[in-house]
């Protein structure tokens, strides 16, 4: 059976294209209880981008600080019976903000309309009903939320996503000037992530042209913004970068992400290490596996000043290690495409925590 995607309904591209928003929203207004919500990142509340949000008076506006931790499934309900209560079915659900808002969008639109708790959805097709519109503005390039099937959610048992084809915004908003006060670090580790989506959805069983078309060009767009002459936070590059986390995700919705994804999601349930950065953390480590990719991708930390740290592992007992190693053990679809068909005799338990002792 051949991927068969959902792909965002329609885009906006340019510099300044943010001001298109009201007039995009404005048709929408007449569904539900006619008004909107609003999810927007923490870091805008008291920024010149918050004056700017084309809000109405009866719209709900949140702003979530997203640093504490990934988005989990109990913020998210929490976020979803919080607007039923006040004022009922919205017309739609905005996100502004890096992967962590476009997820929590992405999430809390669906939740709107399907009854329980997030927990129970997190999953493949697991969600009945379509959400309301949601709409995606990302303000950090590159972890692909905006464009991808799936919520990441952290729940009590796993951090899994609630994948379906419902999941996908309606919309998305991509103004490369939202991201021009992106701090360097997370500028960097954000964008290694469709980097190194790119070359694990290279690297794999699930390769195909359609998917390998997207990873060539993510790269090289990669390349040109961390490694190259051109290379460094200018606007040019912010416009790149934009278009580079959504082909990287395109190329991984396509193929699969490999072995650093699997790592990484254990990294982030038990010890709580942020997507990005974990897999930055990790992939320096994995030149056995990526030779050409690990070798450019240490090119691009040296040339962007960037100190990964050493030897985290020396501080892991083996209960924590074995926690992390089980929850990347049991994400067989990232295994099964990085080695093949016969995966299972080299992801072992035990192969997997050897890599986790490498960090
Ligand atoms: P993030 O959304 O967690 O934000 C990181 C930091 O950047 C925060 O401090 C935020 O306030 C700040 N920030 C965002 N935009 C800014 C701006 N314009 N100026 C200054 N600061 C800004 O970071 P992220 O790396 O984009 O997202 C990580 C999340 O994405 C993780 O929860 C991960 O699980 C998820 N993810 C989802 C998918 C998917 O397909 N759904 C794919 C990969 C990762
Ligand atoms: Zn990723």
């Amino acid at each position: 059976m051949h991927k068969n995607f959902k792909n965002i309904e329609k885009v906006v591209f340019g510099r300044g294209s943010f001001a298109q928003l009201g007039e995009i929203i404005d048709p929408i207004r007449k569904e539900n209880n006619k008004y909107f919500v609003y999810v927007v990142d923490n870091f805008f509340k008291d920024k010149p981008l918050s004056q700017k949000l084309q809000n109405k008076p009866e719209d709900l506006i949140y702003f979530i600080d997203v640093d504490p931790h990934e988005p989990t499934t109990e913020q998210v309900d929490t976020l979803r019976n919080d607007i039923l209560y006040k004022k009922g079915l919205p017309s739609g659900v905005i996100g502004i903000g890096g992967g962590s808002i476009m997820d929590i969008a992405k999430a809390v639109s669906l939740m709107l309309t399907n009854q329980g708790s997030s927990v129970q959805y997190q999953g493949l097709n697991l969600i009945k009903n379509p959400g309301v519109y949601h709409l995606g503005i990302p303000t950090l390039s590159g972890t692909g939320a905006e464009v991808s099937m799936t919520a990441v959610l952290t729940g009590p048992e796993k951090k899994l996503g609630l994948k379906c084809e419902y999941t996908v915004f309606n919309q998305v908003i991509l103004d490369p000037e939202l991201t021009a006060t992106v701090p360097m670090d997370k500028w960097f580790y954000t964008g290694m992530d469709t980097y190194i989506h790119c070359i694990e959805s290279e690297q794999g069983i699930n390769k195909n042209a359609f998917s390998s078309a997207y990873a060539q060009q993510s790269i090289q767009l990669c390349e040109d913004i961390y490694l190259n002459e051109k290379s460094g936070k200018t606007p040019e590059n912010d416009d790149k970068l934009m278009v580079a986390s959504l082909m990287g995700a395109l190329s991984l919705t396509y193929s699969e992400v490999g072995v650093c994804h699997a790592i990484s999601y254990g990294l982030s349930k038990i010890l709580g290490y942020k997507h990005c950065f974990a897999n930055c953390v990790i992939f320096q480590h994995l030149e056995d596996i990526y030779p050409e990719g690990v070798q450019k991708f240490k090119q691009m930390v040296q040339k962007n000043g960037i100190q990964l740290p050493q030897n985290l592992s020396s501080q892991w007992d083996d209960t924590t290690v074995t926690a992390m190693a089980q929850v990347s053990y049991n994400l067989p679809f990232m295994w099964k495409h990085a080695f093949g068909e016969n995966y299972q005799s080299i992801a072992t338990l035990d192969f997997i925590k050897s890599l986790f002792r490498r960090l």
